[in-house]
């Protein structure tokens, strides 16, 4: 696999997940960095975004529910460079009947190389950095020279 270089902008395209039982966590974090987040734009799985929205009165965009199709939404947003970076509570103690949507979009986050929080620790440590308001150059994978190569 070859890679080429692609900059995440300045302003974020974050990407806000939470199963239910993290949903509050979410929410809470979201509360906790209102200025900084109010500065990117922010879109969600529907329910996690409705929840954000009503909470904090940002604005997000929302795509469907995560069980409906909406992380798979997200992991083809991550594909076409439209998302820099996921913050994705999972829940760690209970299985969800859509996992392989979640591992999905966990995986196409890992191909893309965009920054993953799957905690608040994680998702405090990305929003502090300074990289998080300024453009920051990453590899991807080289998509043309994969189909010269077949
Ligand atoms: P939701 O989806 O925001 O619609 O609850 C999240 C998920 O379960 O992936």
């Amino acid at each position: 696999m070859q890679f080429i270089a692609q900059p995440l902008p300045a302003t974020k395209r974050v990407a806000l997940v939470a199963h239910d039982n993290r949903k509050q966590a979410l929410i809470d974090w979201c509360r906790e960095h209102r200025e900084l987040l109010g500065r990117h734009q922010l879109l969600a799985t529907g329910t996690t975004g409705t929840r954000i929205q009503e909470a904090t009165g940002m604005e997000v965009q929302k795509l469907f529910s995560g069980p409906l199709g909406g992380d798979q939404q997200l992991g083809a947003k991550i594909c076409q460079g439209e998302i820099d970076l996921l913050v994705f509570f999972w829940d760690p103690f209970e299985p969800m009947p859509h996992d392989p949507d979640v591992k999905a979009l966990l995986r196409i986050a890992a191909v893309w190389n965009i920054p993953v929080a799957c905690n608040s620790s994680s998702a405090d440590m990305i929003v502090r950095s300074t990289l998080m308001e300024e453009s920051f150059e990453r590899e991807v994978p080289d998509y043309q020279a994969y189909q010269r190569a077949r």
